[in-house]
C-alpha cells in the first residue's frame, strides 16, 4: 500500500489542506481498477466510516496477495467543507466562500482529455483545485464510487443509465432499497466521470461496459454506527470480488430485486406552506396517493392552525427531511413511484 496526499494550498496565506490517499497495486494488469471516495460533502460521515473499515480488510489482503486490480481509496475527500463550520455546525454542502455546491461544477471532458484538468492549476481557486484533483485521479480507474448519503435515508444509489443493469452487483452487494437511474445531465463528480467515460471516441456511447461511476447515498446523515458500517464495507467487499477487483472466490452477489426508477418517477413531496412538521410516515414505507404524509402546524394555536401533505402517487418513501420545521417549498420527502410523474425537472439533478 502507497499512502499518499493531495495537498492544496489556500486561496489566503498560511492555509494548507491535506487529503490522505491509499493505493493498492493489483497483481492483475487485466483486473479492474476501482476508486472509491468520500464525504465530497463533508458532512456526510458514513462513506468515510466505511471507507475505514474497507480499507482494514484491503490492507489485510495487500498482506495476502489477493489485490488483483489497483485500488485508490481518498476516505475524506474534502478537508475544504470539513474545516468550515457556520455558527457551530457543519455546512459541508456548500463552500462557504463561493457559495458553490462541492458537488457540483466539476468540468466536464472526454477521458483522452483528462489532463487538461490539471493545465494552470495554480491559477484556479482551492476548491477548484480540489475538485480538478479528485476527478483527475478518478479518471484513471475503471470503476468510480462516489460515497455519499441523504438527510434521513433507505440505502440507495444515482447510476447512470450508461451503466445498467450492469451495476446491479452493487446495489445487490449494499442491499439498496432503491435505484435511481439519472440522466447524465449535471455537473456532479459522478456525472462528470460518466461523461468522461461516455465520451471516449467521436460518438457518445450508450452504454459503457466494465466501467462505472455512481453516487452512492449510504442511507442518512446520522446513520454511522459501528455495525451498519462494518456490514457496508463488507458489501462494498463483496462487489469487488464479484467484480474480480480482489480475489475472494468464496463470496458471491445474488441478484438485486429492489426497484430501479428513473430520476422522472422520483416524487419531491414539499411543503406548500410554512410550519412545524408532524410526519405520519416514515422512510420504507409504501404509500398510495392519498395518503396523508404529514401535518403541518402552520399557525399554532388557531383553531384551523394545520394543513395536512398528501402522497399525490402511489410508492415508495425512499428519504425523508431530518428538519421539523419547513419553509414554503421546501422538501419533506422522496417517493419512488412506478410511472412518470414529474414534467418539471432540470436534467440531471433532483436537489440543487
Ligand atoms: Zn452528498
Amino acid at each position: 500500500m502507497e499512502r499518499t496526499e493531495i495537498i492544496i494550498g489556500g486561496d489566503t496565506a498560511g492555509i494548507e489542506w491535506r487529503a490522505p490517499v491509499f493505493r493498492f497495486k493489483g497483481s492483475d494488469a487485466t483486473a479492474p481498477s476501482v476508486y472509491i471516495q468520500a464525504a465530497l460533502h463533508a458532512n456526510e460521515l458514513p462513506g468515510v466510516a466505511v471507507a475505514h473499515f474497507l480499507l482494514e480488510k484491503l490492507r489485510a489482503a495487500d498482506a495476502a496477495g489477493t489485490i488483483r486490480g489497483d485500488i485508490t481509496v481518498i476516505p475524506q475527500a474534502n478537508p475544504i467543507g470539513l474545516a468550515q463550520s457556520h455558527f457551530g455546525e457543519m455546512e459541508g454542502r456548500f463552500d462557504l466562500g463561493s457559495r458553490t455546491n462541492f458537488n457540483r461544477d466539476f468540468p466536464l471532458v472526454a477521458l483522452a482529455e483528462r489532463d487538461t484538468l490539471m493545465a494552470d492549476l495554480d491559477r484556479r481557486s482551492a476548491v477548484d483545485r480540489l475538485k480538478r484533483t479528485l476527478l483527475h485521479t478518478a479518471l484513471d480507474h475503471d470503476l468510480v464510487l462516489d460515497l455519499h448519503c441523504d438527510d434521513e435515508s433507505l440505502q440507495y444509489a444515482y447510476i447512470d443509465d450508461a451503466f445498467w443493469p450492469e451495476a446491479a452487483d452493487l446495489a445487490s452487494a449494499l442491499d439498496m432499497q432503491a435505484v435511481f437511474l439519472s440522466d447524465g445531465e449535471s455537473t456532479a463528480f459522478e456525472e462528470a466521470v460518466g461523461h468522461a467515460f461516455k465520451h471516449q471516441g467521436d460518438d457518445k456511447l450508450k452504454t459503457v461496459p466494465g466501467r462505472l461511476s455512481v453516487t452512492v447515498e449510504l442511507r442518512g446523515r446520522r446513520d454511522v454506527y459501528a455495525g451498519m458500517t462494518a456490514r457496508d464495507a463488507d458489501g462494498l467487499w463483496a462487489f469487488l470480488a464479484g467484480r474480480g477487483v480482489i480475489a475472494d472466490p468464496a463470496l458471491s452477489v445474488r441478484a438485486y430485486t429492489g426497484p430501479a426508477v428513473p430520476l422522472d418517477n422520483i416524487e419531491m413531496v414539499k411543503a406548500p406552506a410554512p410550519g412545524t412538521i408532524l410526519f405520519h410516515r416514515d422512510i420504507g414505507e409504501t404509500v398510495r396517493a392519498g395518503d396523508i404524509l404529514a401535518t403541518l402546524i402552520t399557525r399554532p394555536g388557531e383553531a384551523d392552525g394545520t394543513i395536512t401533505v398528501a402522497a399525490r402517487h402511489d410508492g415508495l418513501i425512499a428519504t425523508r427531511s431530518s428538519a421539523r420545521y419547513a419553509r414554503r417549498g421546501d422538501d419533506l420527502m422522496k417517493i419512488a413511484g412506478h410511472e412518470a410523474t414529474r414534467r418539471d425537472r432540470k436534467p440531471g439533478t433532483l436537489e440543487d
